[in-house]
């Protein structure tokens, strides 16, 4: 990590935090009712652990190898740690006393695995549901009209307790429509949450990237995960 990219991870982090604000503000929110995640896949923990000490409190990983690896040098004295990625459950017991959310549950049998783990452990992991909201092929999460199903299936697990849904949606070509899967959501979100259903709270509404989260939030996202506009374009090599 160079000076330089120091300095430009505090003048984007100060930037999303003024957008962040804006866009809360917009949606009669305040700036505190946001959570600004970041989203640290490929970035290396000497990046992750500056934005850390600039007041940057939860940070989200996408892949368990990954995440195993630079475990031992995030500052969470400072931050949480939350996995945002596709999971398999057999590898479900090796993140589960290393995470404070799981983002990305969209299978009973995923479920089931993190509550076993958990219980074990004797803690109770929170988690969100992962919505596929443009019902896009190959992605992950569940079909908004499956999720009430789901979520009645998860009500007994006690090793889990279920703080909201995730979604990432389709790519699109402008903000306009991006805007309206984000309103879907936040019906959504509004219409499960009105149903009081067991051991479900619809505390947390994760969504917008990089590229959206303001809209994401006039639309009623109160988390948002970004990556490549607080750390720069991700380099896989
Ligand atoms: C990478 C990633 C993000 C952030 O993506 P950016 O476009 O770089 O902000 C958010 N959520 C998930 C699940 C991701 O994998």
């Amino acid at each position: 990590m160079t000076e330089r990219s120091f300095r430009d991870i505090e003048y984007n982090y100060r930037m999303i935090d003024e957008r962040i604000a804006e866009a809360a503000e917009k949606s009669g929110r305040r700036r505190e009712d946001i959570t600004f995640l970041a989203a640290t896949k490929t970035v290396d923990a000497a990046a992750i652990n500056h934005a850390i000490s600039l007041g940057l409190d939860h940070i989200g990983e996408n892949r368990v190898q990954e995440l195993l690896s630079k475990y031992e040098q995030y500052d969470l004295e400072h931050a949480s740690l939350q996995f945002i990625g596709h999971l398999q459950s057999n590898k479900v017991r090796q993140i589960v006393d290393k995470v404070d959310l799981i983002q990305s549950v969209d299978s009973l049998k995923l479920a089931s695995e993190i509550s076993a783990q958990s219980i074990k452990r004797g803690k109770v992991t929170d988690i969100l549901v992962e919505v596929n909201i443009g019902r896009e092929e190959n992605k992950s999460g569940v079909f908004a009209e499956n999720l009430e199903e789901l979520l009645a299936q998860l009500a007994p697990l006690e090793g889990i307790s279920v703080k909201g849904l995730m979604t990432i949606p389709p790519i699109c070509e402008n903000t306009h429509k991006i805007q309206k899967y984000f309103n879907i959501m936040h019906k959504l979100f509004i219409d499960i949450s009105s149903k009081k259903l067991d051991n479900v709270s619809m505390t947390i509404l994760s969504m917008g990237m990089s590229a959206d989260y303001y809209e994401a939030i006039l639309e009623g996202a109160n988390m948002v995960r970004i990556g490549s506009a607080l750390f720069g374009a991700r380099n896989y090599t």
